[in-house]
């Protein structure tokens, strides 16, 4: 097994050629090529590579196991429901399951259905004080993705952790954090990449030669600190540079490290 059957070429279908004898068996030792080789250069170890995938399958297993039934009206009959739509799975319908799928249903029709609106920073501010200082203290007033230093009424906007349509917005603030303007914006296009995880890496490259809002925000929430001196948002201002300078600016030649770190 070597590079060239990883990246072959097939110009009569002109896409990926694909090993006419392509067996489990091989495929088994693609993945130990890309284990031997390639975990190390792109900086990833097998756990955090098991992390990003079970995010992804936890958002997209969420979506199909909520029934058609539980998100168009509120009545006594969702849990049956649900309980139903489990079974079709050939699921277990255990009731700490049960109870947690009708809670995202039910915020959802809140949200969505209610058209409500969601809460911002100066909402947040204004009717929940204390909440408002215990949370920037914790994030000791930097953005929680970039630790870029936060100033209200300049760079701060209120972010819900767990999406909004799904999540709680609760006034015990749980769900909330605070992030910079930038990464507010980069973060609002993140379905984009759970939408299709095979495309991740070339994502958001664009023809302008320079780093996009969303692939930045993509790069700083998979490193989550700085490569380099292990800093977290809390602690340093951080910036996504190239891994090599040749190299384009795709998610995997991109890292997070501190902004003020010695040459
Ligand atoms: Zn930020």
């Amino acid at each position: 097994m070597d590079l060239a059957s990883l990246i072959s070429f097939d110009s009569s279908n002109r896409c990926f050629a694909r090993s006419e004898n392509a067996t489990s068996e091989t495929e088994v030792k693609l993945v130990d090529l890309l284990d031997s080789k390639f975990l190390d250069s792109l900086k990833l170890s097998q756990s955090a590579i098991h992390n990003e995938i079970f995010e992804v399958l936890r958002m997209r297993i969420l979506s199909i196991l909520i029934p058609e039934e539980a998100l168009q009206s509120e009545s006594e009959f969702i849990k049956p429901a649900i309980r139903r739509h489990l079974k079709n799975y050939g699921l277990e319908a255990r009731e700490d399951v049960v109870s947690a799928l009708k809670h995202y249903a039910d915020n959802f029709r809140d949200k969505a259905l209610k058209n409500r609106r969601k809460y911002t920073i100066s909402d947040v501010r204004v009717r929940y004080r204390s909440k408002f200082e215990e949370i920037l203290g914790k994030q000791c007033g930097r953005c929680a993705t970039c630790g870029t230093e936060l100033h209200y009424g300049s760079n701060m906007q209120l972010d819900h952790i767990f999406p909004w349509h799904f999540g709680d917005d609760p006034s015990s603030g749980t769900n909330w954090q605070f992030l910079c303007e930038m990464c507010n914006r980069g973060k609002g296009e993140w379905p984009n990449y759970v939408a299709n995880y095979s495309k991740i890496a070339w994502l958001h490259t664009g023809t302008s030669f320079s780093l996009s809002e969303s692939l930045r925000y993509a790069v700083l929430i998979r490193d989550k600190k700085c490569c380099v001196t292990a800093r977290r948002p809390m602690e340093t201002e951080l910036i996504v540079r190239k891994k090599v300078e040749s190299g384009n600016f795709l998610l995997d030649n991109l890292e997070t490290v501190s902004a003020n770190l010695p040459d």
